[in-house]
């Protein structure tokens, strides 16, 4: 065997992870005391850069979504109410009805630069699904998305635009199906309700349910209308759930997912509020069981967005993406945390994982296993799909459940057309400046 031959297969077992990070996404502030801090992306990359995670990726910087990119999905006059709306508008008595109907609140507020932050999480998830369309990339990750509550034309949980179901949208365009799975304590309601009517989207969504606990949806009972029927597929938890519950509802509920409904694609929302001590979660998994999850996405092979969300105790929040970036490079990391910038944020213990609180776990064996068996018989029925889809890409629109009816023309954008993600830096070259 010659040399060549040899790096061909080392190339082959080294997949290629394309990394979307901008510089400036940790700068945005939602308000004092509100418990989304898109600083905690700033934390994550610092601990994936103080890993030499770095060295095993691509990393690219994201071209900003258009509005034409972002109404693919969104109302126009959403999109165009983010774009204008300033705090000073959330302030106004004169705009409360536009804010009532376009969800706008306490919990999503109008905050300075809101626009560019959802350009740029909606930009870099189009940009990764561009690139696994095209054959790019074999894993893309972008932790700065994944936010599954938005509404075609209404913000919600934190979300205002819905990076996830754009992402989905553009690898369409290339794949016959895909999936989506939700690891997030919190339904995936947004991802679901666009895509509920469809047959070439499974939305797989693991979450609490009960207690009025937010949003309210993902009932075992909710499966999908139309053509879309048993293509959604929900999970309901109650507090407490474990690695070793939890793992063993998620792999067989994968395994059968894969053998009936066959997807070409898998976009993985990552949300970490599902881990023990998250500050509005209430299961009790660690990096160990969260991570699995993960790593047992990347070994199906198939082409993989793994996106963010959800994830409170930001400090498990950086130990739970820097680790989930090191499973899908494939490299190891130690348990001591090296020297970073923020290193602080690891104290007393300066240690990479979570350990598990002494909660009560809530959810029996028993049910657990007649949830994933009533799973199983839901994906059974689904039959073969696959066949009929004549014209991949063709028309997206058809796609969406709740498509809006254009009225009118696109607002004249001077849109940028260029559907290239600039590709930064690596990181050594910029230490090297
Ligand atoms: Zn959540």
């Amino acid at each position: 065997m010659s040399a060549d031959t040899n790096r061909e297969v080392f190339f082959e077992l080294m997949p290629k992870v394309n990394y979307f990070y901008s510089p400036d996404f940790g700068g945005y502030y939602y308000g004092a005391g509100h418990p989304m801090r898109p600083f905690r992306m700033s934390l994550v990359h610092e601990l994936v850069v103080s890993y030499g995670l770095h060295r095993h990726l691509n990393i690219y910087e994201p071209r900003p979504a258009s509005v034409r990119d972002m109404t693919a999905f969104h109302a126009d006059e959403y999109i165009k109410f983010i774009r204008e709306a300033t705090p000073e508008t959330y302030q106004s008595p004169t705009c409360k009805d536009h804010l009532r109907r376009f969800g706008i609140n306490d919990e999503c507020p109008i905050f300075s630069g809101l626009y560019d932050f959802c350009a740029t999480a909606c930009g870099a998830s189009i940009g990764a699904a561009a690139q696994l369309a095209s054959k790019d990339a074999e894993i893309c990750i972008n932790f700065m998305g994944g936010y599954h509550h938005a509404k075609i034309s209404e913000a919600s949980g934190f979300c205002y635009c819905n990076d996830i179901v754009l992402a989905i949208l553009e690898l369409l365009k290339a794949y016959e199906r895909v999936l989506y799975i939700d690891i997030d304590i919190h339904h995936g309601d947004g991802v679901e309700e666009a895509f509920y009517t469809s047959d070439r989207v499974m939305t797989l969504s693991f979450h609490k349910y009960g207690d009025q606990f937010f949003p309210g949806t993902g009932a075992r009972d909710d499966i999908g209308r139309g053509d879309g029927r048993g293509f959604a597929v929900n999970f309901p938890f109650t507090d407490g759930v474990r690695d070793d519950m939890y793992l063993g509802c998620f792999k067989p509920v994968i395994d059968n997912v894969l053998k009936y409904f066959k997807p070409s694609a898998i976009v993985m929302q990552c949300g970490a509020d599902s881990l023990a001590n998250d500050r509005l979660g209430s299961f009790n998994l660690t990096l160990n069981g969260h991570g699995e999850c993960v790593r047992y996405i990347r070994d199906t092979g198939l082409p993989l967005l793994v996106l963010g969300g959800g994830g409170y105790t930001l400090r498990n929040v950086a130990r739970c993406w820097t680790y989930e970036t090191a499973v899908l490079c494939r490299h190891a990391v130690s348990e001591e945390i090296p020297f970073n910038r923020h290193y602080e944020y690891y104290s007393p213990h300066y240690l990479l994982n979570i350990l598990p609180t002494n909660m009560l776990d809530r959810n029996t064996a028993v049910e657990l296993t007649k949830e994933t068996q009533r799973i199983v018989d839901q994906l059974k029925r689904i039959g073969c799909p696959g066949a009929g889809y004549e014209s991949i890409g063709a028309d997206i629109s058809k796609t969406v459940s709740l498509w809006r009816l254009k009225g009118e023309e696109e607002e004249d954008e001077k849109v940028d057309e260029d559907q290239e993600t600039r590709k930064l830096h690596r990181k050594e070259e910029e230490e090297e400046e």
